[in-house]
This record gives structure tokens, C-alpha cells and sequence, in this order.
């Protein structure tokens, strides 16, 4: 270390004591580079050019810094998964919960499932308190007319089935006859819509019907009706079993009958009107719902 000699005068203005520096708000870093007789002691000397500004913060306003960090901290950390995320993710929920864009979107996604089955639920809850029929057709395809029909009660008791003679005979290539099997030749004998299209009115009048895909029967029901040249079937209370289902199952898109009630079945239309009241009653089980049991009073 270099020692100074003849006094401050010939202290370069670069060096400085610690007393010094801490006067002009700085404080050194390293060791001293010189040394000066002051009169009575050597006086450590260090060198401005690498001295640092002091830390004036008081451990009060330390702490202050703290909590200030820590704050910012909690400001963007999820209540929902803990998670800390940049501040344009943090979303303020009504009540103070801060909650991320992802726990937020998820949030909401659980919420939409949730009233999804419970809209499900209570229409299946609805039926159970209600004396429905359901109801199935077998057509000759997919724009079609009816080529067989079914009702039964919600005991599973037949009120109503016949197959009936189309109007137009049913297309070589349809689509429905490879799936119900049902061919011109077996309808050959068969009443025309014509015939029983009376007997279904004064069945289904007023009554709350219920039908694997409502719409498609619905469609059916009028095209045998407007083919015949006989008015549409009025006073009907459609209700859609799949769509009901489709709800307790949080599916975006349509369930077969098959997948809906666990049974394979021949596609006619009796069977499947069991198969849907099978979807029915597994429902109300599920929901503890126990049907009692209707006594057929013997006649
Ligand atoms: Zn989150």
C-alpha cells in the first residue's frame, strides 16, 4: 500500500477516507489503495473510482421491501393450483380469489358439465313423476315414412304396435331396411298409415311422449301422415330421451340407443322402446328412484 507522504495536500482527489465517502453518500469496495500521516494516525485511503453508493435503507424500510416483494408475489399466485403466473394472467374473482387464465378456463368448464348433468337429471327426475308413453318407429330410410310402430307404457306394457304398408314401397338400397330387416314382402298384409293413423292420434293425444331422438319420429309421424294424404297428428308432447341422456353424459355429440342403454337389439320398433325405457329406468336407479311396481288388476 502506498503511503502518502506531506500530508492531505498531496492526496490525489480520487482517494478518499471511509468518513469521506460516507459523507458523499458512498461507500468503498475493496481495500485501501494508500495511506496518510493525518497527524496523530495513518489514515486509510480508497479509491472513488470503484467506490459503491451506501445503503441508506433501514432495516424498517428493509422489511417494508420485503413485504412489498412478497405481496407482489401473493398478487400472482392462483388460490385455485398455487401456480405463479405474470400478472396479465391473474384474474380477480368476485370475493378477492385470485385465480390463473388456465384454473379459470377449467373452472369454468367443470361449472358448464356440471349444470350440464344436472339439466339431464332433473328431466329424467321429471319423467319419473309423469305417466308417459314411449314411442318408436322403423321407416324405409332416412327421409322416409313409417314402416312399423311401437308404444309401450313406462311398465314396458305394449299399447300399440303394427307394422304398416308404405306408401311408397321401401327403396332396394335403403339404409333402414339393412338395419330393421324389415322387407315389401312382410308389409304386403299390413295396414296403411291410413288405416291406423286414427287409433295412434287418440293414444298419443295429450299424453307426454317419449322417443330415442323425438325429432326423427316426429318427422316420420308427418311424412306418413302427408304421403296418406291425412292431417298430422296434433296435441303431442314430444320428449327426447337422447338428448337427456346426451346431458348426463356431457357429450357434445349424439349417443346410439345401443350405447345409451347397454342393449344390442334388432332395431324394431317394440325392443326398441324397451331399450329406451331400459335408459330411462338405469337413470332413476342412478338417481335412487325406485318405480313401484304397477299390480295389473286381473280382470
Ligand atoms: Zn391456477
Amino acid at each position: 500500500m502506498e503511503r502518502i507522504r506531506g500530508g492531505w495536500k498531496n492526496v490525489p482527489d480520487n482517494l478518499k477516507t471511509k468518513t469521506m465517502l460516507d459523507q458523499i453518500g458512498m461507500k468503498p469496495s475493496g481495500d485501501p489503495v494508500a495511506e496518510v500521516w493525518s497527524g496523530h494516525q495513518w489514515c486509510k485511503l480508497y479509491d472513488t473510482v470503484v467506490a459503491v453508493p451506501k445503503n441508506r435503507i433501514s432495516d424498517k424500510q428493509q422489511e417494508a421491501l420485503e413485504k412489498a416483494r412478497a405481496k407482489a408475489i401473493a398478487d400472482r399466485t392462483c388460490s385455485h393450483c398455487d401456480e405463479v403466473v405474470s400478472k396479465n394472467e391473474i384474474n380477480i374473482e368476485v370475493g378477492g380469489a385470485r385465480i390463473c387464465d388456465w384454473c379459470k378456463k377449467h373452472l369454468v368448464w367443470e361449472a358448464e358439465q356440471k349444470s350440464m348433468i344436472s339439466a339431464g337429471h332433473e328431466q329424467f327426475r321429471c319423467w319419473f313423476e309423469q305417466d308417459f308413453v314411449i314411442l318408436d318407429t322403423e321407416t324405409t330410410d332416412l327421409e322416409g315414412e313409417i314402416v312399423e310402430i311401437s308404444i309401450i307404457d313406462r311398465t314396458g306394457e305394449t299399447l300399440f304396435h303394427s307394422l304398416v304398408k308404405p306408401v311408397h314401397p321401401v327403396p332396394d338400397d335403403s339404409i333402414a331396411t339393412e338395419i330393421h330387416g324389415i322387407t315389401n314382402a312382410e308389409l304386403e298384409d299390413a295396414p296403411t298409415w291410413a288405416d291406423i293413423r286414427d287409433n295412434v292420434q287418440g293414444i298419443l293425444r295429450g299424453r307426454e311422449i317419449l322417443a330415442f331422438n323425438a325429432e326423427f319420429d316426429l318427422k316420420m309421424l308427418n311424412h306418413s301422415c302427408d304421403r296418406s294424404g291425412m292431417p298430422r297428428l296434433d296435441d303431442l308432447k314430444w320428449n327426447c330421451v337422447m338428448e337427456a341422456y346426451r346431458l348426463t353424459q356431457c357429450s357434445e355429440k349424439w349417443i346410439s340407443l345401443a350405447s345409451a342403454s347397454g342393449r344390442v337389439t334388432a332395431h324394431r320398433a317394440t325392443e326398441d322402446c324397451q331399450a329406451t325405457l331400459t335408459v330411462i329406468e338405469n337413470q332413476w336407479k342412478a338417481l335412487g328412484l325406485i318405480p313401484s311396481v304397477k299390480i295389473n288388476a286381473t280382470a
